[in-house]
C-alpha cells in the first residue's frame, strides 16, 4: 500500500469482485508472473455492460471468469494496451460474441510482435544487445515470447477513437504514450474516475521501454507528456489501476513517477559527463541491481536506453558508435 495515496477500499483476493459504484465493479484475476494479480473493470452505461480489459490467457483467469458468472463477461470489451495480461483473453471472448475495441496502435503492435518467427525476434534482440554492449546469449531470451502467451488475438477488434465512447457516452477516451504506443484511458467525469491501466499505478512505475523495432524512439517524452494532461485531472479522481489498490491522490502520484524518473535521468547525466563515455549496458549496472535474471535484460535494456534516449533527444547527450561497435554516450560538449 502506498501511504502518501488515500485508499479508501481494503484489498480483495484473485477471483474476487466488489461493486465500487452503482454498476462499476472491480474485478481482480490472477497474474503466473510479478505482481500476481491484474485489476479490470466492468461498468454499466446506456449502452450495457461493458468489460475493460480482460486478464491474462491462462487456465487460471479462465476459471476465473467462469467461477464469476457469465461468459463473455460483457458484450463490448475495451482492451487498453497490447500487453498479455490486458489483451490476453480477449480473442476467447470474441469467439463468445463479445464485441472487442482497442486503439488501432495498439492493435497494430500487437500483429506485428506477434507475427515474428522466434528466430527473427532473437535475431533483433542479439542486434540490440550488441549495438548496446549486452552480452547475454540470446538462448536466454527464447523464442517469441508475446505469442508464446497470447496465442490467439482478437481477429475483428474494432479501433477505439478518442472522446465519449460510442457504446457507452459516460466515459471518455484518450491515450498516453511511454509504455506502450497509445494506451487507451477511461475517464468519467460524474463522481470522477480515471481507469487508468498501467499508466498510473499506486507502488510501481510502468515499463517505460526503447524496443528493438524502434530504436530512436523517445517513450519517456511521450509518458512525460501523458502524465502532465493526467495531472490535470480533478484531486478527487478515483484512480483505478490495472495493478494495486484504487486509490485518491492522482497527482500526488504523478509527481512521485515524475521524481523516479528524473532520479534516474540525473544519475545517467551525472555519469556520462563524468569520464568515460557510458554504454547501455552500464547504465543498466547504475539504474537496477547487479543480480537481474537474463530474462529480464530486455526490459532492463529497453529503460535505460528510454533515458538516454530522453537525454540525447534533450540535446543533453550526444551517441557515437566505438570501435566495438557498441553505441556510448557521452555529454554534448558546450558550444557546439
Ligand atoms: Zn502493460
Amino acid at each position: 500500500m502506498n501511504d502518501s495515496l488515500e485508499h479508501p477500499y481494503r484489498g480483495i483476493g484473485n477471483g474476487a469482485s466488489f461493486e465500487l459504484a452503482d454498476g462499476l465493479t472491480w474485478i481482480r484475476l490472477p497474474l503466473p508472473f510479478p505482481p500476481r494479480h491484474v485489476n479490470v473493470y466492468r461498468f454499466e452505461d446506456e449502452g450495457g455492460p461493458v468489460l475493460v480489459d480482460c486478464g491474462f490467457p491462462d487456465d487460471a483467469t479462465t476459471a476465473c471468469w467462469k467461477q464469476l458468472g457469465s461468459v463473455p463477461p460483457a458484450p463490448d470489451i475495451v482492451v487498453t494496451h497490447f500487453h498479455p495480461d490486458h489483451i490476453g483473453q480477449a480473442a476467447h471472448f470474441e469467439a463468445m460474441g463479445a464485441r472487442v475495441h482497442a486503439p488501432a496502435p495498439e492493435l497494430e503492435a500487437a500483429g506485428e510482435l506477434h507475427a515474428l518467427s522466434g528466430e527473427q525476434m532473437q535475431g533483433s534482440f542479439a542486434e540490440f544487445f550488441a549495438l548496446n554492449g549486452v552480452s547475454v546469449p540470446v538462448a536466454a531470451i527464447g523464442g517469441n515470447r508475446y505469442r508464446a502467451a497470447v496465442p490467439d488475438l482478437p481477429a475483428h477488434a474494432e479501433p477505439l477513437g478518442a472522446g465519449a465512447l460510442p457504446f457507452a457516452p459516460s466515459w471518455s477516451v484518450s491515450f498516453a504514450g511511454g509504455h506502450s504506443p497509445a494506451h487507451a484511458l477511461l475517464y468519467r467525469h460524474e463522481s470522477p474516475m480515471l481507469i487508468a491501466g498501467d499508466i498510473l499505478l499506486p507502488e510501481i512505475t510502468p515499463n517505460i521501454s526503447v524496443w528493438p523495432n524502434a530504436p530512436e524512439a523517445d517513450p519517456l517524452d511521450d509518458y512525460l507528456a501523458a502524465l502532465e494532461e493526467l495531472h490535470k485531472l480533478p484531486g478527487n479522481t478515483l484512480v483505478l489501476p490495472a495493478h494495486g489498490l484504487p486509490y485518491r491522490g492522482v497527482q500526488r502520484r504523478i509527481e512521485a513517477i515524475r521524481t523516479h524518473h528524473e532520479k534516474r535521468l540525473s544519475i545517467l547525466r551525472k555519469a556520462a559527463g563524468e569520464g568515460a563515455a557510458l554504454s547501455a549496458a552500464e547504465a543498466i549496472r547504475l539504474l537496477f541491481r547487479p543480480d537481474l535474471e537474463p530474462s529480464s535484460l530486455p526490459f532492463a535494456l529497453g529503460e535505460a536506453l528510454a533515458h538516454l534516449n530522453r537525454l540525447r533527444h534533450g540535446d543533453e547527450l550526444v551517441r557515437k558508435l566505438d570501435e566495438q561497435g557498441i553505441y556510448r554516450y557521452h555529454a554534448r560538449p558546450r558550444n557546439s
